[in-house]
């Protein structure tokens, strides 16, 4: 199996999975660079993955499906263009012979969710969509403090090993936020700089893992002293663990 990072727009990457034959891609905003790729490596594209309804995230789906047949699957409460098996959390996805666990991952969207596959070539793997970021998570456009700290909670218990196939190249800018909560955060550090070689370098910072985002992401360790210290001290109002959560989500708002 191949997984390969599709760059689309400004910093959406389209992730596509294949086996040499058949494929798969998750998140399709835009069809061109889907139906090049496939052309170019001689692919059928078997399914669709669809994590939630934004644009840069359904654009394309429509036009795929019409040119190639795909099956489309996609969260079961929001709006993405039809026919689609419609899936929700405890739900598998079969294809390319895999099977993906969907987790319910409510807060960027009311109803995101996301694709886990517990082994691909011996090692786990997320399609996370806008839920987690490298160093971050999504905004919270739709869902309440309160849910995106369980979603990320849940992301965060996977195995450690997990590739983690975020939609979008956030990286160093999530991490300079990251260093401006956790200034004494070594893993943080050391992981910035691999980050800027790779950038440097023109390569995706992405998949990262799960054990990578538990050292270096604040949203994943906001009951972390050092994380709550910070956030408490920037919103002093911030008391339990999710206003703690809701007051980290709001500074990176604001943050430049
Ligand atoms: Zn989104
Ligand atoms: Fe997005």
């Amino acid at each position: 199996m191949e997984l390969i990072a599709l760059p689309a727009f400004s910093d959406n990457y389209l992730w596509l999975l294949h086996d040499g034959a058949q494929a798969l891609v998750v998140d399709p905003g835009d069809a061109a660079p889907v139906l090049e790729a496939l052309r170019q490596r001689s692919l059928t594209l078997a399914s669709i993955l669809v994590t939630h309804h934004h644009a840069d995230h359904t654009g394309g789906v429509a036009e795929l499906r019409a040119a190639t047949g795909a099956q489309v699957f996609g969260p079961a409460t929001e709006a993405v263009p039809e026919p689609l098996v419609r899936v929700k959390g405890g739900d598998v996805v079969r294809t390319l012979g895999l099977a993906f666990e969907v987790i319910d991952v409510p807060g960027h969207t009311a109803g995101h969710i996301a694709y886990f596959c517990p082994d691909l070539d011996g090692a786990p793997l997320l399609f996370c969509g806008d839920t987690l970021f490298s160093g971050g998570c999504g905004r919270l456009f739709e869902g309440t403090p309160a849910q995106m700290l369980a979603s990320l909670d849940r992301l965060a218990a996977l195995p450690g090993a997990t590739r983690v196939c975020c939609a979008h190249e956030y990286t160093l800018s999530n991490l300079r936020f990251a260093r401006a909560v956790e200034p004494g955060n070594h893993a943080l550090a050391a992981y910035e700089q691999q980050c800027e070689r790779l950038r440097e370098e023109g390569r995706p910072t992405l998949p990262s893992r799960i054990d990578t985002e538990r050292a270096v992401n604040p949203f994943l360790r906001s009951r972390e002293a050092s994380v709550t210290q910070a956030v408490r001290a920037h919103a002093a109002s911030a008391t339990d663990e999710v206003a703690v959560f809701a007051a980290l989500r709001q500074w990176k708002n604001e943050f430049r």
